[in-house]
């Protein structure tokens, strides 16, 4: 039995002040009782410390939404694994589209950060996903194998792994998979992490519905079998969408 997650991803929103009224009042409605899935937030790295304190008391997992792959050195404007464990972090989001789009992050570099996240002791949520193009071009499973198999080379040990499913054209859009093509992709990922790991790895690997998540559409997506509960855009920016999306989880 996988125990869902759904993580809000606030991207390059809110001041540090604003991440800390936001968490607060999710703390406050986390913190009465809702044990069913577990619950993390990504704010702008500026406000993890600050967040971190908030949230101590709660039970929700402090998440980055990115860092470097290596652990110091000279990487102006950088963060790293090393400086996001020290800071509390639970949890990095890792590959997600926008970074892959207009940063230009390959594989081969989310690979290197994957590596890194998980020797630091800390999580990982690895972001996949099709382009509109990609998709209506029939290479959505192929293009998504490609995003784990090479996302995950060299990586031996998957139990503090998630992969959050987003397809691109979703993303900020309003425009959410079906259920049924989300279920569709989550379960060949599953299938993919199989042939690598084994069944038995591949059963408890909990894999994230992404692309405009909102609360009339949570619960159908996540009652589909291989789909895990959610990373949150828009929505998680809303305490009350975020917490009817964590409820949907439920
Ligand atoms: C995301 O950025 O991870 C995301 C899913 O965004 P949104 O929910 O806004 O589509």
């Amino acid at each position: 039995m996988r125990t869902k997650i759904v993580v809000g991803n606030w991207k390059m929103n809110n001041t540090v002040a604003e991440s800390i009224e936001l968490a607060t009042a999710i703390t406050e409605k986390v913190g009465k009782g809702i044990h069913c899935c577990e619950v993390g937030i990504a704010p702008t790295f500026l406000a993890l410390h600050e967040v971190g304190k908030v949230i101590e008391w709660g039970d929700i997992a402090l998440c980055a939404q990115n860092c470097h792959y290596e652990n110091d050195g000279a990487f102006t404007g950088e963060v790293s694994a090393s400086m996001l464990a020290a800071a509390g972090c639970g949890y990095v989001i890792l590959g997600h589209s926008e970074r892959r789009q207009y940063f230009g992050e390959t594989n081969a570099v989310v690979n290197r950060k994957v590596k890194r996240v998980l020797e630091q002791g800390l999580r990982v949520i690895l972001c996949v996903g099709e382009t509109l193009q990609e998709r209506e071009a029939g290479i959505t499973e192929s293009v998504i194998t490609s995003q784990v198999v090479e996302g995950l080379e060299g990586v031996s040990d998957i139990s503090s792994l998630v992969i959050a499913y987003e397809p691109v054209w979703a993303i900020g859009t309003g425009k959410t998979a079906t259920s049924a093509q989300a279920e569709e992709v989550h379960a060949s990922i599953r299938a993919t992490v199989a042939g690598l790991y084994g069944q038995q790895a591949a059963a408890h690997l909990r894999i994230q519905y992404g692309g405009s998540v909102k609360p009339s559409n949570a619960a159908e997506l996540f009652a589909m079998p291989n789909i895990d509960g959610g990373l949150i855009g828009g929505a998680s920016l809303n305490v009350d969408d975020f917490m009817a999306i964590v409820k949907a989880a439920c």
